[in-house]
Order: C-alpha cells, then structure tokens, then sequence
C-alpha cells in the first residue's frame, strides 16, 4: 500500500482522550481533560433550543452570521476598547481548534518558521508539521513559569513567520502580564511577525490578574489575530463554536482557509453564543470567581498532601511539581498512578512539550463541583 500522509499517519492519540479513557475504566474522579462541571447555563441552552426550532437551520454565510459577528465586534469593544469592524475583521468558525488550525495553514509557507511557548496546547505542533512549517521552542521557567524575553528573542530569526501566543494559558494557567505583552510585542515588530493569539480562557482571569489582548499593543493591530471560544466562555466544550478577529487582510486569507475546513458552524449555536456574548457584566464575574474558588480549594488540598502547587491567574487548570512527593516514575507514570490506586485522574504535562520534555508537572483541572474536589483530595490523601 502507498505511504500516508506520514505527519498525520505518525501521530498518537492525544493525552486528553487517553487520560479521560483511563479515567472511565478506572472509575476515576476525571481532573485530566477540561470539562467544566455540569452542562452548561441552562438559560443558555434553551436560547439554542429555542433557535434551533426557529432557525437558520441551512448554511450560514461561511464568516458567521451576523449577529454573532457583531456581538463578538462589539465584545471587543466592550472589554477591550477595540474598534473592529464586524463584516471584515470578524469570522466565526467551529471551535478555537478550527481558528488556530486556519491560522497557521494561511499564513505561513512550508519552511517558514513559527514559535511555540512550551508547555503549549496540544493541537498547535501537528498542525504547525502539516502546514511543513518548523516549529522552535521557547520554554517557560518553573516554578512560576515566567518567560525570559531574550530566550524569546533567541527563538526568532529572518526565518521565522509567526509566533503563538496563549493567554490565559493551558496548560500552566498563567497569565501574561501587560510587561511580558510589552517585550513580546516588540519582538513581533522586530522581526516582523504575526502573532497566533489564543485567548480562549480570557474570561476565566483571577483577582490579582488581568488579560490584555496583544493585539490592543502599538503595532499590533496589523499583526495579531484574537482566537475566542464559546465553549470555554458559556462551559459548553461541546458546542464547537470559536471566533477570529483582526486585520481584514490576515482574516480574509484565515477565511479562505475556512472555507475548506468547515465552510461554516450551526447556526441555532451561533445564535445561542450571540446571545451569551451580550449577557451583563454580572455573568462574566460570575464565571470567573466561581472558578476562583475553587481553584482555591483544590490548590489548598493538593498543597496539603505534598504537591508543590505552581501559580495560577486564569483558566481551570492548576500545575504542580511532583517532585516533591517522593514517586519515582515519570508524569506520565504518575497519572496512570493515581488513577489506579487513588481513582483520581490528571493530565501528565511532559505531552506540552516538544524536544527532551520535562516530565515531573502534571495539571489538574478544578472546573468540577466542590464536592467532587474534596473527594478527589480526600483519595489522594490515601496515597500521599
Ligand atoms: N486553545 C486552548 C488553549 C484550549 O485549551 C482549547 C480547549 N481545549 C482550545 C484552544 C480549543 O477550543 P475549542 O474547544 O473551542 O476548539
Ligand atoms: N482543552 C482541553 C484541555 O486542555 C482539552 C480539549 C481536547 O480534549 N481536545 O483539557
């Protein structure tokens, strides 16, 4: 038989289907893949079963439906202070995944190459290989995983086209504060970059921390694109509707690329997250301090048994260092551990990495009820 495509063909399955199988097999408390508690606001879902019997039910236009387009504009305004215009500068597409992957396929040419952050998310490298674009890697230094500007610089050459900026980020949960913003943004005018941007967590942000876009930076505006996502804003991963915007002329190439991958999203969804885009502030804080505590909860339990619990300002996932507990093995090692012995499942972070990955931080994910958090300590506690 004939040769595959030899980058998908070479691929393993991802850590989050493979922890959260683990997790179903062993009857385990799932803290691996995040998957917020519950299903979702039930005002939410009822605006998507309202559209879905009123309609659109045929394709949409292949940018989005209006009406999304516009509340994603204007959410930019509102939170950011950004003027965009919705018909040119906004598209919508199935999932934040779908947007990086159609971001990196239109702007870069094989040989061209593009930055990753490690520990990065998972979908960015296979897609960066696909495209025949070289990845180089820039690591953030534990325990607070602060990036060192000129190891960034370091990475960046003549050669290089884009860099991938996450924030708030998966897996660490940090942050970027407006300082690393600044130093990054430099280096994008520079060398003369775009940049990525995934701020699908940016309303999931804590006291203490702030999201700034990079795209709100002095010459950005040209050069960034802002990569949202419903499913992390309303808690309904399952919906797969994501959103892009920036400069016409990077968003009208990433549409091109659209327009072949999925053509366009289901319409009663658009309008269902249209409408939960122009909720009131109220329901943004809410989100966001509900999530607070319980990251709060969950890194006190985790500290208490021995895990060093890194720094987290955003996303629902907290890191730790295990090096401090005394196991042997590696991360990986470790999360098959404890969903065995303890029934508690979390996600190995050495997956996040790309040459000679570090292999003692694994990510636990507190988006569960707080019962489901104390049980989860409470069966940790028998192993540490
Ligand atoms: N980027 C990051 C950093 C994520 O954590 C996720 C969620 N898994 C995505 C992108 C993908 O989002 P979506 O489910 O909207 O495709
Ligand atoms: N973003 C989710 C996480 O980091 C996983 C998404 C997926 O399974 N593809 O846990």
């Amino acid at each position: 038989m004939k040769i595959k495509n030899k980058t998908i063909d070479s691929l393993g399955t991802t850590i989050f289907t493979t922890m959260s199988a683990l997790a179903r097999e062993y009857d385990a408390i799932n803290l691996g893949q995040g998957i917020p508690e519950g299903d979702g606001p039930k005002d939410l879902k009822a605006k998507a079963a309202e559209f879905t019997i009123e309609g659109p039910n045929q394709y949409p236009p292949s940018q989005g439906l209006p009406e999304l387009r516009q509340a994603v504009a204007n959410n930019n305004k509102r939170f950011y202070g950004l003027d965009m215009d919705w018909q040119s500068q906004v598209l919508v597409t199935s999932g934040a995944t779908e947007a990086l992957a159609d971001s990196i396929l239109a702007l870069t040419n094989p040989g061209d190459e593009v930055v990753l952050i490690e520990p990065y998310y998972d979908s960015y490298l296979p897609i960066i290989r696909l495209a025949g674009a070289i990845p180089k890697f820039v690591r953030l230094h534990a325990p607070d995983w602060h990036l060192d500007p000129a190891e960034l610089r370091a990475a960046c050459s003549d050669k290089t086209k884009a860099i991938i900026i996450n924030s708030p980020m998966n897996p660490t949960g940090i942050v970027f504060s407006d300082k690393d913003l600044q130093a990054i943004a430099q280096i994008v005018l520079d060398f003369d970059l775009y940049a990525i941007c995934d701020e699908v967590y940016e309303h999931l942000v804590f006291e203490g921390f702030k999201h700034t876009p990079l795209i709100t930076f002095p010459g950005m505006a040209e050069r960034c694109v802002r990569v949202g996502s419903a499913g992390k804003t309303f808690s309904v991963t399952g919906w797969k509707v994501g959103y892009i915007s920036g400069p016409l002329h990077l968003i009208e190439t990433i549409g091109k690329a659209h327009q072949f991958m999925t053509f366009t999203t289901p319409p009663n969804l658009q309008r269902a997250v249209a409408w939960g885009l122009g909720q009131d502030d109220a329901y943004f804080n809410d989100l966001a301090s509900g999530l607070q505590s319980k990251r709060d909860r969950l890194s006190a339990g985790l500290d208490s048994l021995g895990f060093s619990v890194m720094p987290c300002g955003g996303t629902y996932f907290v890191t730790t260092d295990i090096g401090s507990l005394g196991y042997a093995g590696t991360d990986e090692e470790f999360c098959v551990h404890i969903t065995k012995e303890a029934q508690v499942t979390a996600v190995p972070m050495s997956p996040f990495y790309g040459e000679d990955p570090a292999t003692n931080f694994v990510r636990f994910c507190f988006s569960k009820s707080d019962d489901m958090l104390d049980e989860a300590i409470h069966r940790l506690g028998r192993l540490f």
